[in-house]
């Protein structure tokens, strides 16, 4: 992490931006409200809006992030299509832009130089003051997005941005409205209200989830876990594994985690619609998670330095630690012997042998390690 650098220089206003923004704020608080009260606003409308709200919150959450930032998984034409459309839908700028960009926040998290919403320049900037003016932290570089440029439905929407944008915001919602008989309800439920709550429960993944929140894999930077950000995010509110994992198609990892973009995910590659679902290891995350309960124990032994308990507490440590070392070990060596049976071409025949059981068991030796280690930083209080 970086510290706050000196205010540069006032950048040029953004004023497509600030348009956008402030006129959809302000007909949300007025036009909105109004036409509410002044018309009946029935349940096909309401309903248009709840699918509206999905629809793009999930195209930006599995389509522009999990599919076309981090390449988590594959996806159909059909399905990309419809990310393509509904992505357009939520007016966070087109698919190259956005997972460019996003990349980049990734690369330089939290740098206040080089992320170009990095919560170190105060949570306001992270949420939405960095759009609003020209930065040259959010300077356009697609030279770490070529295999965007690749993507035919990609180029597309970024040569026809405005037009699909506009369409699916007006265009669309007037559509679907005139056929059920309300085409301004249809629009200020499905086109306005939703645009502003959208463009807000995505900003949260830039602000709230890099502020608020534990941290179970990695200190390293600023992202956090937040069960809470996660029912409001579509399941990216667990932005502290996927800082630490970003290939990883699933944010939520364990299966009490309320994360929808991960099950719509799933969900279609049980049809042929997704493939190649990328995973960490189970290994793998139980190591960062005892790694920080051995950063946090540490930490909390210094802090009570003159505990009569201390030399017995610190030597019961480094006995943990040994033996996390020597897991690790165990774990490589079982690594290199997978990749020798891949080369050797009886990879299937190894998965199936012995080897399997061997890393089920370190993984759970890992799991019973980290519960002795937080068990024993408890005897530090
Ligand atoms: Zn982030
Ligand atoms: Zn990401």
């Amino acid at each position: 992490m970086t510290e706050p650098a000196v205010e540069p220089a006032r950048a040029p206003l953004n004023t497509p931006a600030i348009i956008l923004f402030a006129v959809s704020t302000a007909a949300t608080l007025t036009v909105f409200p109004w036409y509410a009260w002044a018309h009946h606003l029935g349940a096909g409308a309401w309903s248009f809006f709840a699918f509206c709200m999905f629809a793009a919150g999930l195209s930006i959450t599995a389509g522009y992030h999990r599919l076309w930032s981090h390449r988590a998984y594959e996806a159909h034409w059909s399905l990309r299509v419809f990310y393509m459309l509904f992505g357009a839908m939520a007016f966070q700028n087109s698919i190259l832009i956005w997972g460019s960009m996003h990349r980049v926040h990734h690369k330089n998290v939290d740098d206040v130089d080089h992320d170009p919403y990095s919560i170190n320049r105060g949570f306001w900037f992270a949420h939405m003051g960095w759009m609003l003016r020209n930065y040259p932290s959010a300077k356009l570089d697609f030279s770490n997005a070529q295999d965007l440029e690749r993507d035919p439905i990609v180029v597309f929407q970024h040569r026809y941005y405005l037009a699909v944008a506009l369409g699916m915001n007006f265009g669309f919602p007037l559509l679907v409205g005139a056929l059920y008989g309300d085409p301004w309800g249809f629009l200020l439920l499905g086109g306005l209200l939703r645009l502003v709550v959208n463009h807000h429960l995505t900003f949260f993944i830039n602000s709230l989830a890099h502020y608020w929140g534990r941290r179970p894999y990695t200190a390293e930077n600023t992202a956090r876990d937040n069960d809470l950000i996660a029912l409001l995010t579509y399941g990216e509110g667990y932005h502290n594994f996927h800082h630490l994992f970003q290939w990883d198609y699933r944010n939520g990892v364990r299966w009490w985690q309320f994360d929808p973009t991960k099950w719509w995910i799933a969900g279609w590659s049980a049809v042929g619609v997704t493939r190649g679902l990328k995973r960490t290891p189970e290994f793998k995350i139980q190591r960062a998670m005892l790694q920080r309960q051995f950063e946090k124990t540490q930490a909390r032994l210094k802090a009570c330095a003159h505990s009569g308990r201390l030399a017995v507490l610190q030597k019961l440590l480094e006995h943990e630690l040994e033996a996390f070392y020597v897991t690790l070990n165990e774990w490589k060596h079982l690594q290199a012997e997978r990749i020798d049976a891949a080369r050797k071409q009886i990879a299937g025949q190894w998965e199936n042998s012995e080897a399997r059981r061997r890393f089920r068991a370190l993984e759970e030796s890992l799991r019973l390690q980290r519960r002795r280690v937080r068990l024993l930083r408890l005897q530090t209080v």
